[in-house]
């Protein structure tokens, strides 16, 4: 297989100042909560990128001022000669692979909460900020000359960290654009009023950088070109500051939106299509012929090309599909269309990056570990003990995704065996929930694989107990079959299942009886409860209410789909559940199912009473651990476990835990993982 023509026009070379980038796929920044804390991990996960093929690979956001401190966030910085140390190991991977490295210098302004230097944030005027309501300081003039200068210092920095592109970036609604603003930026002075006011000090700030290193670097400006709520300016005056700074910038990269808006530009799949923002950003070429940069979750290459040869954008930025799948050039240039594993648009990887601190991926389980683990996500060594054969019993995610890797491992055979007539386990029916088909791409790309694998073989409705297991006769045998929703409403605020909630009564539901056995309320009016503040309650609401139903979500935590606010869905999923005509609740635990109703009480000690027809239990997953422990009590060996029916756990988590025991078959202890390196301080600078 060879690439297709159609695709040629991706790998064209382009010029970015006194750069070449090999060819049209570029990494935009993106976070990872590894900043300058784990400098291995960073460059490690940049690395595997440029050798996907990814023409460019940036850096995280990297602050160019001690007044920018972003934390609690792990982001980067350019501060001192440690920093610069730290940093270089990314244009160091990058031009391994034939990449160039670019560094996302910049300044959050009134949005940084500097816990750490517990400086005031500078900002345009004095107004709390939208997104960390922190109230910081109007900057003097002194404050725009002393930045300006330090973004000098760190593009200096960056030069001879051996940086090819450096952002002057004012994207995200970061300090340049709350300059550019006037939701921002009310001031009265030079800086503030008309439109050249308020770009002045982001044009002052790019003349300073390209004076600089210009002649070294590119000059990159990240510009969200059009508010899409109201924290930004239009897309005339986008278009305009394009044309005032054109002369000082080598590529524009091009979004929407503003921080608080994040949730619009790194739009979730259950609400934003492929390519969206191009409505706006696809009309910067009529403002500039230099080279521009846009996302849009692209992961398809004839939309890719297609963008390209209508001349808005020569290059194809990504930053969440080349998580899911660094090697997508790669793959696109040998025609692999089909193994490219495509992005489901579930945005973990910012919650697992910005508030847990350590990026993940759903689709793909090596991100984030390409360094602590050394895994590869497209290489795999052969198993010291590739002659045994290996029972995967259970072929939801977390079972396809072991029964792939042990495969890719060369184990001689492997069975994968699901109870069902189709594998996938949950991932069969998740994607059938109201806006979340894209999800159906994690059992797709895995069918998909394990197809090409000689040594798997899959049997479905073939439900196995211990004595079946025992009589296959496998050397090893792994045991994946998951986690149900409890059927009694067991919970973590009561501790206790709920009184009245038994799921084998006509009016008590569980969700697979719901999505698997088509069970429905007997009449009109539904509570779902939900106690996991995740995607299941909201989705249960969802589509029982478009069947007709009067449906009310009530929820122990704080509000519903809490969690949803890390993925950046919570936000509009509350709001479109409203506009639906959904009620909510927060703050409310059942305590009792009764005919005809519930009742509970709230946080602040408040009885409440619903009256209903049915209730849908959302409260927790129980493991099925009922065959491990079996197979455990018959003295079986090699037997071990993973994904949900360790503890039910987010699928990222549950795949993660399926790839990670085939990587570790081998191993002295495969059920507990091998130590991963740690990045210490008095270690930093050393492999591991
Ligand atoms: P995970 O997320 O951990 O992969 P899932 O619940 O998605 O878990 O998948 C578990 C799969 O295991 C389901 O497809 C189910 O049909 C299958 N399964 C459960 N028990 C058995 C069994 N005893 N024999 C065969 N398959 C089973
Ligand atoms: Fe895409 Fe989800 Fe992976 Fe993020 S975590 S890259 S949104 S699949």
């Amino acid at each position: 297989m060879g690439r297709d023509p159609r695709h040629d026009i991706l790998f064209e070379p382009v010029q970015i100042g006194p750069k070449t980038l090999r060819n049209r796929f570029y990494q935009v920044p993106h976070c990872t909560g590894f900043g300058v804390e784990k400098p291995w991990s960073q460059a490690a996960h940049r690395a595997v990128k440029a050798e996907g093929g990814w023409a460019a690979v940036c850096t995280e956001y990297c602050t160019v001022s001690i007044d920018a401190d972003e934390t609690p966030f792990i982001s980067a910085r350019m501060w001192d000669d440690h920093d610069l140390a730290h940093l270089a190991l990314v244009p160091e991977a990058a031009h391994r692979h034939g990449s160039l490295a670019g560094i996302e210098l910049s300044h959050s302004g009134a949005h940084g909460e500097n816990c750490e230097t517990r400086l005031p944030p500078p900002a345009p005027s004095q107004i709390a900020s939208d997104f960390s309501n922190i109230t910081p300081k109007r900057m003097e003039k002194w404050d725009i000359d002393r930045i300006v200068s330090d973004w000098v210092t760190a593009a200096v920095r960056s030069r001879d960290a051996g940086f090819d592109i450096v952002y002057v970036y004012g994207g995200h609604s970061y300090l340049l654009g709350q300059m550019l603003s006037p939701f921002y930026n009310q001031r009265d002075d030079e800086y503030g009023g008309s439109l050249a006011n308020r770009a002045r000090m982001w044009i002052e700030t790019l003349a300073a950088v390209r004076d600089a290193v210009g002649s070294d670097c590119a000059i990159a400006c990240r510009v969200a070109i059009s508010a899409v709520g109201g924290a930004g300016i239009d897309l005339a005056e986008g278009l305009e500051f394009v044309r005032l700074a054109d002369h000082l910038v080598d590529l524009w990269d091009v979004h929407i939106g503003s921080i608080e808006e994040w949730s619009k530009d790194s739009g979730p799949s259950r609400f934003f299509a492929e390519g969206w923002q191009l409505e706006w950003t696809g009309k910067v070429r009529e403002a500039t012929a230099k080279p521009i940069v846009g996302v849009g979750r692209l992961t398809t290459p004839d939309r890719m090309a297609e963008i390209v040869e209508s001349g808005v954008w020569d290059l194809i930025g990504a930053a969440r599909p080349n998580i899911a799948d660094p090697w997508i050039p790669r793959k696109i240039d040998e025609g692999r269309i089909g193994d490219i594993r495509e992005c489901i648009g579930c945005n973990m990887c910012i919650s697992k990056g910005d508030n847990r601190r350590h990026i993940a991926c759903t689709q793909n389980a090596t991100a984030g570990e390409e360094h602590r683990r050394g895994w590869h996500p497209e290489r795999f060594e052969r198993a010291a003990n590739a002659d045994s054969e290996v029972l995967v019993v259970g072929a939801g995610p977390a079972g396809m995704e072991c029964a792939i890797v042990l495969g890719r491992r060369g184990m001689r055979r492997v069975r994968l065996v699901d109870a069902a007539e189709e594998v996938g386990g949950i991932t069969r029916w998740i994607p059938r929930l109201p806006g979340l088909a894209e999800w159906g791409r994690l059992r797709e790309w895995r069918v998909g694989q394990l197809a090409q694998l000689p040594n798997v073989e899959i049997e479905t409705g073939m439900r196995m107990d211990a004595d079946a297991v025992r009589a296959a006769g496998a050397g090893i045998v792994v045991v994946a079959t998951g986690a149900p929703w409890a059927a009694d409403g067991l919970n973590g605020v009561t501790r206790g299942p709920v009184p009245g909630a038994d799921a084998s009564l006509a009016h008590i539901l569980t969700p697979e009886q719901v999505m698997l056995a088509g069970k429905r309320p007997p009449g009109q009016r539904i509570v779902v409860y939900d106690c996991e503040g995740y995607f299941m309650g909201a989705g249960m609401a969802e589509l029982l209410h478009g069947e007709g139903h009067s449906v009310e979500l009530v929820t122990s935590c704080e509000k519903v789909a809490s969690f949803c606010d890390e993925t950046l869905e919570g936000p509009l999923l509350r709001r479109h559940l409203h506009d639906l005509g959904v009620a909510m609740r927060g703050e409310c635990a059942v305590s009792a199912i009764e005919p005809g109703g519930v009742r509970g009480e709230t946080t602040l000690g408040d009885a409440f009473e619903i009256e209903c027809d049915a209730v849908v239990l959302v409260t927790q997953r129980v493991s099925d651990e009922r065959l491990f422990l079996d197979l455990r009590g018959a003295g079986l060996s090699a037997v071990y476990r993973v994904g949900d029916c360790v503890a039910p756990r987010l699928l990222a988590d549950a795949i993660w835990d399926g790839h990670r025991l085939a990587r570790e078959i081998d191993a002295p202890e495969p059920a507990m993982p091998l130590a991963h390196h740690r990045e210490r301080p008095a270690q930093s600078l050393s492999p591991a």
